[in-house]
Formats: C-alpha cells, sequence, structure tokens
C-alpha cells in the first residue's frame, strides 16, 4: 500500500536509554494522526523492542537504523533483517551516509542489504547523498546515479522503498541545500528512478540532512519531496511534531 505523504521519519542514531526512549516513543505515538501522513522512528537496537511496544497499535512505524545482509551467521556485532522483524520493526534505514562514510560500506554491500530486508518483508529506506567535495565538484548528479546504479535493490516499488537523499555535508551542520537545489535534486530523481525500475516514479523521495521546524514547511513543499527524513531534531519530540505538523497531506 503506497506511503501517505507526508512521510516524516525520525532517525534517533546512537541516543536514548531505555527510559528517555519510552517517553520519547510515547510522546511520538501521542501526535501521530491516523489521517495526515506516515510517521516513523529508528531507534537504537537496543530499545527497539521497547519502542514497538510503546507505540502498541497506534500508527507509527517503527524500524532499524541498519542490518546486514545475512539471515543469521558468524557476524559478531551484527543484526539480521529477521531478527528486525522478530523484534517488532517493519523498516530500516540502509546506507546511511553515517555508515557509508564512517564505516566504509559500498553500495554492493548495501544493496543486499536492501534486498535481504525487503525479502524479510521490512519497508526499506536506503539512503544516497554526496560529500562536500563532490557537491563543491559539481558532482552531484554523477554521485547519484552511481549510488542508485550499485545501491537500488531489483525489485523495488513504492509500496516497500524510499529514497532519502541526504547530502553529506548538510547531515548535522545546520546547512542545508537551496530549496531550488532541492526541487532540481527530487526531480532529477523522480526521472531517475521512473527510468531504472518499471513504477519507480512511485518510490517516495525524502529529503535529510539539518530539517528543523523552521525550514521544514519549505522543504516539504516541494513539489518532489514526499517527505523528510530527520536526525537532531527528531529527538525533541516537540520539534519533531512541529516539522510533522508542517507538512501538507498533500498527496
Ligand atoms: C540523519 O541522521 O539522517 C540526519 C538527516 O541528521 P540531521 O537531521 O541531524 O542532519
Amino acid at each position: 500500500m503506497p506511503l501517505a505523504r507526508p512521510i516524516v521519519f525520525g532517525n534517533w542514531k546512537m541516543y536514548g536509554l531505555r527510559a528517555d526512549s519510552r517517553a520519547r516513543a510515547e510522546a511520538v505515538a501521542g501526535f501521530v494522526r491516523a489521517d495526515h501522513g506516515t510517521v516513523g522512528i529508528f531507534p537504537p537496537f537496543t530499545v527497539l523492542r521497547e519502542v514497538v511496544e510503546v507505540v502498541g497499535e497506534r500508527p507509527v512505524v517503527v524500524g532499524g537504523q541498519d542490518c546486514h545482509d545475512r539471515p543469521e551467521g558468524a557476524f559478531t556485532g551484527s543484526i539480521s533483517p529477521v531478527m528486525l522483524r522478530d523484534a517488532g520493526a517493519t523498516a530500516v534505514i540502509v546506507g546511511h551516509s553515517e555508515r557509508r562514510h564512517g564505516l566504509g560500506e559500498d553500495d554492493a554491500f548495501i544493496r543486499r542489504k536492501a534486498e535481504a530486508a525487503l525479502a524479510a518483508g521490512l519497508l526499506v529506506v536506503l539512503c544516497i547523498g554526496e560529500t562536500e567535495a563532490e557537491y563543491l565538484a559539481g558532482r552531484r548528479h554523477e554521485v547519484l546515479e552511481r549510488q542508485l546504479e550499485g545501491s537500488l535493490p531489483t525489485a523495488a516499488d513504492g509500496g516497500r522503498l524510499v529514497i532519502a537523499y541526504e547530502p553529506v555535508w548538510a547531515i548535522g551542520t545546520g546547512r542545508t541545500p537551496t530549496l531550488e537545489e532541492i526541487r532540481e535534486i527530487h526531480g532529477w530523481l523522480r526521472q531517475e528512478l521512473a527510468r531504472r525500475r518499471p513504477g519507480g516514479s512511485d518510490i517516495p523521495l525524502l529529503y535529510g540532512g539539518s530539517v528543523k521546524p523552521a525550514n521544514a514547511a519549505g522543504i516539504l513543499a516541494q513539489p518532489d519531496v514526499d517527505g523528510v527524513l530527520v536526525g537532531g531534531a527528531s529527538l525533541d519530540p516537540e520539534a519533531f511534531r512541529a516539522i510533522y505538523e508542517a507538512g501538507d497531506a498533500r498527496r
């Protein structure tokens, strides 16, 4: 089933112990409305189960921040998509820049993770984005093309896959591309996905990188922006709520 727009996903990164994660999840589940968009939260693995229990039957997607490409095995420290499902998650982020660049994960591994997560029945949020040096060199489209070529799963459709465009230089920096740049790149991504996969134009496109209450309405109003992936601001439920409310239930 297509995800209702606006899609507002919160990546809690490596923040949160049990007590504050429960409180944060309760706050999010308390403001979400079934008739307005799609909200998701991506807590650390250690509190995933608690967050699933707090959310209960309320309409909040709960997902993992990463997964391995195998269902099980001798991979110390890793979590499989099957384990995420077993813990109650229905989604997972793959290819976040903090893993691509911070931990050296390559496109092929990210594609295998995405394929495995889809096979396990999870909604996949595939992140792509250029570094600052690539941006300054005018290589954005080339980098995104390469990341799509290498990491887009074969069976990609709009009900099970979301693409998050997250310029690396905008993550956690307080800097964002201009609205014109966001509009242009999302329009281009829409065409790229249509060209690469049947039904690819239905794959929701998120913008991520320093989304805050103050800039959310402008970003969410761009024609090919179906939602946002929020890092830092998602840790503050009031800020996260303001971002959610800033998005029109347009499509
Ligand atoms: C992120 O971690 O995906 C992110 C977009 O972070 P921030 O909103 O803090 O820039």
